[in-house]
């Protein structure tokens, strides 16, 4: 069934066929990861289909639907209710997701963004005119936005499915039943977790009496997510939408105890899916798809590896294992100027206008040209100012930088060629901490995101607008950077990648691609690479992984460096010139690749 490499990092299965697709499912039993939050992984070889998830239930559903013949789409569908599941932190039908999409002959960008409510303004996230402190801003009924999850899956499904859309939620539902191990990543994010333990549910139904969060392996069964999504299985998203769970969410929302939101039953039935214009940029030999605003992710990640492009050839940009200090100076600095763009311009295209009216003026080589000639021996600190790739009506300022954490990747490349890669989010871990139970008074449910504090909390600065602040009805800024790539020649697929991080999501993927097209690894040996990032301030490198002369080297070039955890979780599927397909799981993650 496995080649070689597949089978090396299989789990342990349990037989248990329950499944209605005429073949026998097997529930996986997961032995927990190391501690050490670093778990080297072997990389996965598939002949002709696989799925990269970051957890590996959801990983096998994935894989169980591809299997029964159903296609890219529907295996999303079924590893995203898993991960809602399993991976609760991140993920599910109380958050929001970017979905890029290749049929065989064309890339589409499905956005299922979160949207602020009618009843918000841009003093949201303000107190006596002062920003509130993050962490109360996120904890709160104020952060939750409309949740696109579950009506951009429709959407994609309506348009690109195969298998019928019931079917696709039995692994979520069957496990949510039967229980599933609690992984070691779910229990060291409850343990460490400071607020979840205040919200009534979500209390009693991950902790026990004494606050102790549930034990790794121990069974969890999650009996009200079992019920919604029965119910959005055979009624569709208006299951989630309209109705008793929709007012569920609105109540817990509106009565937040300290800090309630505006969420109200309109904005829940009102929400709906977008098609975005994908945005795909010549890199070489390669051409890139990804993202368009209200992501930055695409804009952001091109915009580095642009000026790049234009930074003379090192002799070694990557050596020894790791990119060089030569190579990381340029990175940071291009990363330096990309990040002053972005905080300057990018926001909700229904909202904001893109410089000279064309997002993709931001990716013009001379423009980057004319940036990357900023970049000197000496690094140019906090300085980097945003450039003017096009005439703007507003001149707006630039957002103060903002926390961004959570979120998980899931890449998929079925039998037919098709393609997806999708980033999915509540936000924080755990989301705004506000786990709902539907209203069907069952054990557990899904809990809610915070992503309303991905906008800009202060609405301008020195009288000037900015660009990502809040409005009602708007998409706040993501950084969320979904990716797939193709040959410019044969227009083949050659890869779909992503990650989870934060704004950092922009430097995984971006050095990924170095490393997959310029350094000749292979997807594992690329997600495996040390990380380096820095969003225009202090540079942050992951903690014990450079020789200390490259920390030594940079610092002499001027970076004020620290080391620090840097928890991305990508996930990649790269097509080898045989057709054939070798993907990677981060090792910072619980991922796992399957695929025949
Ligand atoms: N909310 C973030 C965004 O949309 C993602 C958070 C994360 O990846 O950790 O950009």
């Amino acid at each position: 069934m496995f080649t070689k490499s597949a089978k090396f990092a299989l789990p342990v299965l349990l037989v248990t066929p329950f499944y209605s697709w005429g073949f026998s499912y097997e529930t996986p039993s997961i032995s927990p990861e190391s501690e050490s939050g670093y778990e080297e992984k072997p990389g996965w070889e598939a002949e002709s289909f696989a799925v990269a998830a970051a957890n590996p239930l959801a990983t096998d559903a994935g894989y169980q639907v591809l299997k029964a013949g159903g296609n890219a789409i529907d295996a999303a569908i079924a590893v995203q209710m898993v991960l809602n599941l399993v991976e609760p932190q991140s993920s599910g039908i109380g958050g929001g997701a970017f979905l890029m999409h290749y049929d065989g002959s064309e890339v589409r960008a499905y956005d299922g963004r979160e949207t602020a409510p009618q009843g918000v303004n841009g003093e949201l996230f303000l107190q006596n005119g002062e920003p509130l402190a993050f962490t109360d801003a996120v904890v709160s009924g104020l952060s939750v936005g409309v949740p696109g999850t579950l009506r951009m899956l429709e959407k994609a499904h309506a348009e690109h499915g195969e298998l019928a859309w019931e079917e696709l939620f039995t692994p979520a539902i069957t496990l949510a039943e039967e229980g599933f191990a609690v992984s070691n990543r779910l229990h060291a994010s409850l343990t460490s977790d400071e607020f979840l333990r205040q919200d009534p549910l979500a209390s009693q139904f991950y902790y026990d009496s004494e606050g102790a969060a549930i034990a790794v392996g121990e069974t969890l069964k999650n009996p009200a997510l079992a019920e919604v999504l029965r119910r959005v299985a055979t009624q569709g998203s208006a299951a989630l939408h309209e109705g008793s769970v929709a007012e569920d969410i609105v109540e817990r929302v509106q009565n937040h105890p300290e800090r309630p939101g505006s969420l109200s039953v309109e904005d829940m039935r009102g929400y709906e899916a977008l098609d975005r214009e994908p945005l795909c940029t010549p890199w070489q030999q390669w051409e890139v798809c990804g993202f368009p605003p209200p992501s930055s992710g695409h804009l952001t990640v091109m915009q580095i590896l642009g000026m790049l492009e234009q930074q003379p050839l090192l002799e070694a940009p990557f050596d020894d294992g790791a990119p060089s200090s030569g190579w990381l100076h340029q990175f940071l600095e291009a990363s330096r100027l990309a990040f002053a763009d972005r905080g300057r311009y990018i926001a909700d295209p229904d909202f904001v206008e893109a410089p000279g009216g064309d997002w993709s003026l931001m990716l013009a080589p001379d423009y980057l040209e004319q940036r990357s000639e900023l970049i000197e021996e000496m690094s140019m600190g906090d300085s980097a100012e945003p450039g003017n790739p096009g005439e703007l009506a507003v001149s707006w300022a630039s957002q103060p930088d903002q926390p961004e954490y959570g979120t998980s990747h899931i890449s998929i490349v079925d039998e037919e060629g098709n393609a997806v890669a999708m980033t999915t989010t509540i936000e924080q871990a755990f989301g705004s901490r506000i786990l709902s139970d539907g209203g069907t008074g069952l054990a557990g449910g899904f809990l809610l995101n915070n992503e309303l504090t991905d906008f800009s909390f202060s609405p301008e600065v020195d009288g000037d607008p900015v660009a990502n602040r809040v409005e009602p009805g708007k998409r706040p800024r993501s950084s969320m950077s979904p990716t797939l790539v193709f040959d410019q020649e044969s227009g083949e697929l050659v890869a779909s990648l992503g990650s989870p991080g934060g704004a950092a999501i922009i430097h995984y993927t971006a050095r990924t691609l170095v490393a997959l097209r310029d350094w000749g690894l292979s997807a594992q040996e690329a997600l495996n690479l040390p990380h380096a990032i820095t969003l225009g301030g202090d540079v942050y490198v992951e903690e014990g992984r450079f020789p200390e002369e490259t920390i030594a080297s940079l610092r002499e070039r001027g970076h004020t460096v620290s080391e620090r955890e840097l928890t991305s979780g990508l996930q990649a599927i790269r097509r080898l010139n045989d057709g054939t397909l070798f993907g990677g799981a981060d090792p910072r993650r619980e991922g796992v690749v399957m695929g025949d």
